[in-house]
């Protein structure tokens, strides 16, 4: 297999200059280069990484990492924070013993922290990861403003396999518009990384320890409304050792089960990981690949997952401004949407009894508690509980901010394009087909009860997520009230 070094991802385009200063003018004196990495949580195949190395060793200057921690981003709660903080402990201690590269923790606002930082430090170059994200974008605009003329900023696509900007420079309306664009580029982007080796120019930062157990501690126990889940452990070495073990004993039933919740194992619940970086989705691609041969239909479908549609997200949320609200829907599912505002809902359900999981439908509540306690709901169980949320409320502009919220405060792999670009299809048909018109959902594609009961054994679920419920209680002691 082919393996690349950094020079190649720039031939590749991965990089793209948001800002030119001085590196380039070879007389100038020239500072270290600064990392700030935001989405790509980890320390292996990671290209802004490799890129911001291999920029310091061509330069001949330190290099070094630096993150932001928000007071609030996305209303992120214990669930989320200490699984993030945990990961980057680790990450940490990853990138100075092993690459002697030093990682400074902020806490604030980037706009603030990243810019003093750069002019502290007499950075030359910043160079930080991609995130379709409007936030994101809006604070690398402003950090461009306020960093010194001399600063270049370089912006590298490390989550894609292929880079979302070179796969497409407009909003794509379906997976089979974008798919040919992706897989027709796959020969040039699926490549081994190159290794990184430790960094030559130290850096000397003198003693910066982080206490990192009494910052865990601060941060989930003020968004502890929504605690951290036992099973899923934080960090990029388990995230490798979760993709082996799933490439090898349960990727060949990922064709024929992934869509049927009562056999969660043939997914491969690596979302949480490729949500915060701490691995890469090319690796998750290379590694898939190595068994081609033995499974080719389940190997043909999760890459299928993890790079089309998974990139299809990206490419949504970049290009379509109103990524997360009814305003973002496509032109056909907007018109029947709207034609069909005004039909009788045959229940409405406030935004407490959905989130308490009181509705009349026992599925939906599963599948509501599944995600309030165990921090991830089935996916095929998504497509469904959203599209029930369009039923029962009053409009779909309702409907997608409670999906939004609700998405974004219980699931760990929350507050990602793949959610906003979920919820889209499930209400408001973005990068769906019409199908048969009928009440309140128009022409989108509806789900119902006894579709599932088709499908699969909703009682085993039921049962199996009571199952989860009893056994999060039990570990937090609480009191048992079986229902
Ligand atoms: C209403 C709704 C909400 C969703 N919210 C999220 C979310 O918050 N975060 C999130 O990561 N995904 C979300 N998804 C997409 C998908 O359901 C999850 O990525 C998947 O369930 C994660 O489990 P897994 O890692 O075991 O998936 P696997 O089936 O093992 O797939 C591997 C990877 O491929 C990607 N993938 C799989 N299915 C999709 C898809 N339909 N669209 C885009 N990428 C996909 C994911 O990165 C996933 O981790 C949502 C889908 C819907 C319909």
């Amino acid at each position: 297999m082919a393996s690349a070094s950094s020079s190649t991802a720039v031939q590749l385009g991965r990089i793209r200059v948001l800002k030119q200063g001085l590196i380039n003018q070879p007389s100038t004196k020239l500072g270290p280069v600064v990392y700030w990495l935001f989405r790509d949580q980890r320390v292996r195949d990671n290209w802004a990484l490799i890129h911001a190395v291999d920029q310091a060793s061509r330069l001949d200057v330190p290099v070094a990492v630096a993150f932001n921690l928000f007071d609030h981003f996305l209303g992120a709660k214990a669930r989320q924070l200490g699984f993030m903080l945990r990961g980057l402990q680790q990450l940490r201690h990853e990138l100075e013993r092993t690459l002697h590269i030093p990682f400074f923790l902020f806490q604030g606002e980037a706009v603030d922290t990243i810019p003093n930082f750069v002019k502290e430090c007499g950075a030359s170059l910043l160079v930080t990861d991609f995130s379709p994200l409007r936030q994101v974008r809006g604070w690398k605009e402003e950090i461009s403003k306020k960093v010194s003329g001399s600063v270049s900023i370089h912006e590298v696509d490390a989550h894609n396999v292929v880079p979302m900007w070179v796969t497409s420079d407009k909003l794509e309306d379906y997976a089979r518009t974008i798919r040919p664009k992706i897989n027709n580029r796959l020969p040039e982007y699926m490549i081994e990384f190159p290794a990184l080796k430790p960094h030559v120019k130290k850096w000397d930062t003198g003693n910066r320890s982080i206490d990192w157990e009494k910052l865990i501690e601060h941060v989930t126990s003020e968004g502890d409304e929504v605690p951290e889940v036992e099973w899923c452990k934080p960090g990029e070495s388990i995230a490798l050792e979760k993709l082996k073990e799933f490439a090898k004993n349960r990727l060949m039933n990922y064709s024929a089960d992934r869509n049927n919740p009562t056999k969660p194992e043939a997914v491969s619940g690596l979302s949480p990981y490729l949500h915060f970086g701490q691995i890469s989705a090319q690796r998750c691609a290379l590694e898939a690949r190595k068994y081609h041969k033995v499974y080719q239909q389940g190997v043909d479908k999760f890459l299928d997952e993890l790079i089309v549609w998974r990139e299809l997200a990206d490419n949504f949320c970049y290009y379509e401004p109103h990524y997360d609200s009814f305003l973002g829907a496509c032109d056909w599912g907007r018109a029947t949407l709207m034609d069909h505002a005004f039909d009788k809902r045959e229940r409405i359900c406030t935004l407490e009894q959905l989130e308490n999981a009181q509705t009349t439908d026992p599925l939906w509540n599963a599948s509501q508690l599944e995600m309030v306690h165990h921090g991830k709901m089935h996916g095929y169980m998504r497509m469904y509980w959203a599209k029930k949320i369009l039923e029962w409320t009053s409009s779909p502009q309702e409907a997608v901010e409670i999906a939004v919220y609700l998405n974004d405060k219980y699931s760990i792999d929350g507050r990602d394009p793949n959610g906003y670009a979920g919820i889209m299809w499930s209400i408001c048909g973005v990068h769906d087909n019409g199908f048969q018109e009928r009440p309140v959902y128009g022409k989108i594609r509806s789900m119902t009860y006894a579709g599932c009961a088709r499908k699969f054994d909703i009682d085993a679920y039921i049962r199996s997520v009571k199952k989860l419920v009893r056994d999060v209680k039990k570990r937090k002691g609480e009191i048992l009230v079986d229902s």
